[in-house]
């Protein structure tokens, strides 16, 4: 008998007529969901999570994931999964936690937004025949700027313009801390960011030694807790960034179990290796905007203010005066991750039920910091549910600068979204530290799949761009008078401030 009233999810069925037994499902389930019994049979435990590896390695194509018919009755308000949490906290007394981003159904303001295009009066323009500009600078800005002719005659800028983060296409890969992923993933993003010409991010785990080739790619991250924080790491990066939030646990610190810090871990930590890394909740320098002005001016004095000094936040209900303060205080770049932000691990009900959608973040803070004439002096970066080069767009048109993703990036590495990164068993070498699972993801194999998603979405925004008879992401941003909604609530559209389609 099973030791929980929990009901499978999934379960595997075997086609033992074209089975070999290969036992690669057995040996590749990082979840140990299935074992060989003469044929291959579904394990004592079956903790099958639908991660879909043992489906990509069979030969046969002899094994499938389908979901378990049994259901519970339908309850209108006891759904299914609020059943199953309740009983599983009744098993274990503990809180819930989950991987990936929230899955809750409050619907996505992305599906609810329509692009324009260009018709008959206002032609379209021809990617394939046009030049694009997709170049993003990422940084404070001057008030304006005075040019001067070079002894070439090229125009340069006379006024001194602060550093700037030069990217090629408008996105960045989203912080994910060497621990959260494994190195081979972190190497994967850091070469794909170097080939793309963009940037990826070290999150708050440090820059492993490994990867400092790869650091003039990297903003590296100075979280609560501080781990491998140092002169060197500071130094190092592209971009430094101030973590103050995420979006899938806003108000929450980080929490990486001592069973996954591993020696190369903890060497790039700063800790005991098998020690739990806690991050507390708050800085514990930081209790106000003159607090977090000083811990942005101390990094920019460290970095001799080569680098541009980024605050991220998670997107919460007073989002918009949060920003200004920021920006006030100094910040170059502030990122904003919505509610959907994915994660290694977060407490179910924190990532479910607090925050707010990215979508209406952008909208309220662009317009906040235009309204009070500071939206120059920062950029800003947008994350938590960029789907798709459509999303890019819609975020850049809200108001965005530039988007940063982190599960599209990691579906490029084979995540089929089972979201149990939380358990450190991830079949794809992506979110575990395991060595006979992480030594499946090669990080060159992986950098080229990220780089063809971002090419494909570079291409994909060029045509977007095209039909809407702009030639530069500049003349997209922060237009939205391209946008239109469709069922969305007038308070919404008001905050957005897009009309509504047909208007
Ligand atoms: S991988 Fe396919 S062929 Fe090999 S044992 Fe599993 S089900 Fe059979
Ligand atoms: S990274 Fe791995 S464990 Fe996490 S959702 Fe994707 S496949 Fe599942």
């Amino acid at each position: 008998m099973r030791n929980t009233f929990v009901p499978r999810r999934f379960r595997q069925v075997i086609d033992h007529e074209k089975c070999q037994r290969c036992k690669r499902c057995v040996m590749g389930c990082g979840f140990g969901a299935l074992e060989f019994q003469g044929r291959v049979v579904p394990s004592a435990k079956n903790e099958c999570v639908a991660c879909h590896y043992c489906v990509n390695v069979c030969p046969e194509e002899a094994i499938t994931v389908v979901e378990n018919p049994l259901k519970y009755r339908w309850h209108e308000v006891w759904q299914p999964d609020i059943i199953m949490q309740a009983t599983r906290q009744a098993e274990t007394g503990g809180v819930l936690l989950s991987g990936m981003g929230n899955d809750r159904p409050w619907g996505v303001i992305w599906d609810h937004l329509c692009l324009d295009a260009c018709q008959v009066t206002n032609p379209s323009i021809d990617p394939l025949r046009e030049p694009m500009e997709l170049r993003t600078f990422l940084g404070r800005k001057p008030e304006s700027v005075e040019v001067e002719h070079g002894p070439n005659g090229e125009i340069r800028a006379r006024t001194p313009i602060p550093p700037q983060l030069v990217l090629e296409t408008p996105v960045i890969f989203a912080p994910m801390s060497f621990g959260s992923i494994s190195l081979n993933a972190q190497k994967a993003l850091a070469m794909a960011a170097k080939d793309l010409g963009i940037y990826w991010s070290t999150g708050e785990g440090g820059l492993h030694k490994d990867l400092y080739p790869y650091a003039d790619r990297a903003i590296v991250q100075c979280a609560s807790g501080r781990f491998g924080v140092h002169e060197e790491y500071l130094r190092a990066g592209a971009a430094v960034e101030i973590k103050i939030g995420q979006g899938a646990k806003p108000g929450i610190g980080g929490h990486l179990p001592g069973r996954k810090v591993t020696t190369a871990i903890a060497e790039t930590r700063g800790i005991p290796e098998g020690t739990e890394a806690l991050s507390p909740a708050p800085h514990h320098d930081i209790y106000s905007i003159e607090d977090l002005r000083q811990l942005i001016w101390a990094l920019k004095e460290a970095t001799e203010f080569r680098v541009p000094v980024s605050v991220k936040i998670a997107a919460v209900h007073n989002v918009a005066a949060i920003a200004s303060g920021i920006v006030r205080a100094g910040a170059d770049i502030i990122y904003i991750d919505g509610f959907r932000g994915g994660t290694g691990a977060a407490p179910t009900m924190i990532r479910n039920h607090l925050g707010i959608p990215i979508e209406v973040a952008i909208a309220a803070v662009d317009t906040r910091l235009r309204k009070e004439g500071i939206r120059n002096q920062c950029s800003i970066i947008a994350a938590g549910s960029i789907r798709n080069s459509a999303d890019l767009a819609k975020a850049i048109a809200l108001g965005a600068d530039a988007c940063a993703i982190a599960t599209a990036a990691l579906i490029a590495l084979g995540c089929h979204l089972c979201q149990q990164c939380h358990t450190g068993n991830c079949s794809w070498g992506i979110t575990t530290q395991r060595p006979e699972l992480t030594r499946r993801l090669d990080p060159a194999w992986g950098a080229e799949r990220v780089a063809n998603l971002i090419h494909a979405w570079t291409e994909e925004l060029k045509e977007i761009l095209g039909a809407l008879g702009v030639n530069a992401i500049e003349s997209l941003r922060g237009s939205r008078d391209r946008l239109r909604a469709v069922f969305l609530d007038e308070k919404t559209r008001e905050i957005l401030d897009v009309k509504a389609a047909g208007e």
